[in-house]
């Protein structure tokens, strides 16, 4: 089953620092400011660490 990853930009409070940027293990995520995160879908693995890691379910894996 293919998946790809969404941000969920209305569910993200946009004022700190993302920490799932940094639970991501091929720095997949990046995030200017305290903007919402943006995913490199050539890097991403779908592996879903960032999805149930976000507390405000902002980064959904979702299978297309
Ligand atoms: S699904 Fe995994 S590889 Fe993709 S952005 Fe999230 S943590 Fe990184």
């Amino acid at each position: 089953m293919e998946k790809k990853l969404r941000v969920i930009v209305e569910n993200c409070p946009q004022n700190h620092n993302c920490p799932s940027v940094k639970i991501c293990p091929v720095g997949a995520l990046t995030q200017e400011g305290f903007q919402a995160p943006v995913v490199d879908d050539e890097k991403c693995i779908r592996c879903g660490k960032c999805s149930s890691f976000c507390p405000k379910k902002a980064l959904v894996l979702e299978e297309l």
